[in-house]
């Protein structure tokens, strides 16, 4: 990885282009295709940029009308996602959240009503309303609601129904189904651990429900260092983010390989692209940007935690400004919106966790500033790692929460540092939208949509 933290030359990078040596394969025709997109934007982006010193740009206007058009409607494309609509009000609200957009107070006003329709009276939210209550739109749903961060938006989430989905979804193993019969992956223990955090269930009441999780997540770590959906699947990045995001939210990274984890890890991000790939011998894709570059570190999170040495924490395992540049330069479209890889159109999934590799790539090392590649209002705000929300709104939660159960004492508790619920390091985090390295102990995720899956 590149120690020395600086822009690429990318004309010199085209020896790291794929050579297939004369024997064609499907994988290394899409690879060689793939590689050839990308080098007409990088040859264009060098010429130009020999012209404006501040170039690449993030084009924060037009990422923000897109954003704002899509919250009040969207097109007709977007009907195969019905029952994921909680999915689509986070992807828009986290990616604004990052941009340092916040829209109208009666518009979130309308988003927390409408979320409410979609939560269910056996507890969780389902895709939409009158829709069975599902983990992963749960999930999407309480980041959303905690995004948002007033107090209609906290009162949204009813912690004891919630506890009883939790509950109704969990095997006696500790795994946890995305809904009421339906499939088992680690997507689930993570949506699930990440909603239990977030609305700061008790100490006891978390122990009980998430007793094995750890063991069972743990199991899912594959020969190749990352995780499967389950145990004995192919390891895969969205699985991953999500197993070591669970693991560092209950503490159970004691049971896994995590030199083998982060080995495998840094080894995604591709050599000449820059960005991330979800598995071995796979194509670069701009979701991953998030998967996977703040999977790096959070497993460093992990083992600095492990090894009790914080200076872990204080050097780059990927190569930060490559990141940023396949962001910047391959995955923008002009109109708004962000992609997947060149030649693939604009979304909310993907605009949400490009820009969210954006702010990792941005503000991931603990103790120095930010490192941001091209003009300085290239700049965006920091994600929480393990959530995926604004660091702020992660610890506006804990604490609102907490003050639910205790409202005598939270400050005291706080005050004496037995605020034991709060995810390791939160408590320390300051108040400001800016701060972000605290809070790369913690984290979250994968590919959670029907429409965005395995295949990647
Ligand atoms: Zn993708």
């Amino acid at each position: 990885m590149d120690s020395e933290e600086r822009p690429r030359n990318l004309s010199q990078f085209k020896r790291f282009q794929t050579n297939d040596e004369g024997r064609k394969t499907f994988t290394s025709i899409d690879q060689i295709k793939t590689e050839a997109s990308i080098e007409r934007l990088y040859d264009r982006y060098e010429q130009l940029s020999a012209l404006e010193s501040t170039l690449p740009k993030l084009h924060r206007a037009d990422h923000a009308r897109y954003l704002q058009l899509s919250l009040e409607r969207l097109s007709t494309a977007y009907e195969c996602l019905d029952s994921s609509r909680p999915w689509m009000v986070y992807w828009i609200l986290n990616a604004a959240s990052i941009l340092n957009l916040r829209f109208p107070d009666e518009l979130l006003d309308r988003v927390v009503d409408f979320l409410v329709k979609c939560r269910s009276k056996d507890g969780g939210f389902g895709g939409g309303p009158g829709q069975y209550p599902h983990l992963a739109t749960t999930y999407a749903a309480v980041n959303a609601l905690c995004i948002i961060g007033t107090e209609r938006a906290f009162t949204a989430i009813d912690r004891q129904t919630l506890k009883n989905f939790l509950w109704a979804v969990r095997e006696s193993n500790g795994a946890f189904r995305m809904h009421v019969g339906g499939e088992l992956d680690v997507r689930g223990a993570y949506c699930a651990i990440s909603s239990a955090k977030l609305s700061s269930f008790p100490p006891e009441d978390e122990m009980k429900l998430f007793e094995g999780t750890s063991a069972w997540i743990a199991d899912c770590q594959t020969y190749e260092g990352g995780f499967g959906g389950a145990p004995d699947l192919e390891a895969h990045g969205g699985y991953s983010f999500c197993a070591a995001a669970a693991l560092m939210l209950l503490g159970g990274e004691n049971r896994c390989d995590l030199n083998a984890l982060l080995r495998w890890t840094v080894n995604r991000q591709m050599a000449y692209e820059g960005g991330f790939q979800g598995r071995t011998n796979k194509l670069v894709d701009g979701c991953y940007s998030f998967w996977q570059g703040a999977l790096v570190p959070i497993v460093q999170a992990l083992i600095a935690r492990r090894e009790g040495q914080q200076n872990i924490m204080n050097v780059s395992l990927f190569n930060r400004f490559a990141l940023q540049e396949y962001v910047l330069i391959c995955c923008q479209k002009p109109n708004g919106g962000l992609i997947d890889k060149p030649g693939k159109p604009a979304d909310l999934y993907h605009t949400c966790y490009t820009l969210s590799g954006l702010a990792v790539a941005q503000h991931c090392e603990t103790h120095s500033l930010p490192l941001v590649l091209g003009d300085e209002r290239n700049e965006v705000l920091p994600t929480h790692p393990v959530h995926n929300i604004p660091p702020k709104a992660a610890l506006d939660a804990y604490r609102y929460f907490l003050e639910l159960d205790q409202p005598e004492s939270a400050e005291d508790m706080q005050c004496n540092g037995k605020s034991s619920n709060v995810p390791m390091d939160a408590s320390s985090e300051n108040d400001s939208d800016q701060q972000s390295s605290s809070n790369m102990t913690e984290d979250s995720s994968s590919n959670f949509t029907s429409s965005h899956t395995s295949n990647e």
